[in-house]
């Protein structure tokens, strides 16, 4: 599954679906390896549980008809919404019942998010709770995170015009397309081919063909693009992967949740001046581990502890 928020720090914010609880943010630092140390991905884990039936994969042939509803005619740029679109009214209401009610505040942020039609990167068994208040399953046992969590992290990019930005964990492109309505410099990579080939149908067919992506383990970043104003990390990793604080740039934000395989994680800010970095925990969430190429998916062997 992907991400779901157990707390955030302010007291606005009310307690979220899916067993949210409550530890405020605290002050310190995420784990940071000096050497890639034993991924999660081959430490084990148990796989976070989502809903018992996965959605079939939508091959990237058939991405037209992903979503269930008539293809978006491609616009060129990031205005993708041309059709009338019966999921309007359902998106605005998620936009002020998720966000405005909670502690998204950026107008950008909220605009984006009322404007990029999430139903479209749903699966199709999934397009009736396209706009709920939690992750829905994408297949390969990876989830679209839950709506708020997505805009939760984008408004911790503090995103301008132009940033360069990074995505680790593309999934179903959603993000990364809310991300390609703040700047027009986004990059995204993605370690399962399917997923990788079918989210670049998806954003292709609606207009977001300025998005780069491509298929890898992110872990590594892209070094050939760095470095970056802001990167975002939508799976977890059990200590902070340190090629992507090296791609960061000065003056730039990461948005990062770091925990064990199987369990829950806190989701980092991490912001860089000059040679330093300095770390600000938002609060526990869930989100499928950060995988390795070449190494064993985890598995529901208990996770192994972080030194
Ligand atoms: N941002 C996505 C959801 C993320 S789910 C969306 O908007 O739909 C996390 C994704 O990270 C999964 O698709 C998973 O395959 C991918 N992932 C896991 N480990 C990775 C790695 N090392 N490099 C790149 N992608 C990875």
């Amino acid at each position: 599954m992907a991400c779901r928020i157990l707390a955030v720090v302010l007291a606005l914010v009310p307690f979220l679906v899916l067993g949210c609880a409550g530890p405020a943010a605290a002050p310190g630092s995420p784990p940071v390896a000096a050497v890639p140390a034993t991924p999660s991905a081959a430490t084990s884990g148990t796989e976070p549980a989502g809903p018992p039936s996965l959605a079939p994969v939508v091959p990237a042939s058939t991405a037209a008809s992903f979503g269930g509803s008539p293809a978006t005619p491609s616009v060129g740029g990031s205005s993708p919404v041309a059709t009338p679109d019966p999921y309007l009214s359902a998106r605005l209401h998620m936009v002020d019942t998720q966000m405005r009610a909670r502690d998204i505040t950026d107008p950008s942020v909220l605009a984006a998010m009322e404007k990029v039609p999430r139903h479209e990167f749903v699966a199709p068994d999934t397009l009736g709770q396209a706009y709920y208040d939690f992750p829905l399953p994408i297949g390969f046992g990876q989830t679209i995170s839950q709506p708020y969590i997505v805009a939760l992290m984008t408004q911790l990019l503090a995103l301008k015009a132009g940033d360069k930005v990074l995505e680790i964990g593309t999934g179903s492109g959603y993000q990364a397309a809310v991300l390609a309505e703040l700047t027009d410099r986004v990059y995204t990579m993605e370690i399962i081919p399917q997923l990788a080939e079918s989210a670049r149908a998806t954003l292709d067919r609606l207009g977001y063909q300025r998005v780069v992506s491509k298929q890898g383990d992110g872990y590594d970043g892209w070094p050939e693009e760095a470095p970056f104003d802001a990167i975002i990390v939508t799976a977890a990793p059990d200590h902070v992967p340190q090629p992507l604080l090296r791609q960061l740039a000065d003056g730039g934000r990461m948005v990062i949740p770091v925990g064990p395989v199987g369990g829950y994680q806190s989701l980092w800010l991490i912001t860089r001046h000059g040679g330093e970095f300095k770390n600000f925990d938002w609060g526990g969430v869930s989100f499928v581990p950060l995988t390795r190429a070449g190494q064993p998916a985890p598995s529901a062997e208990p996770p192994l502890r972080v030194p």
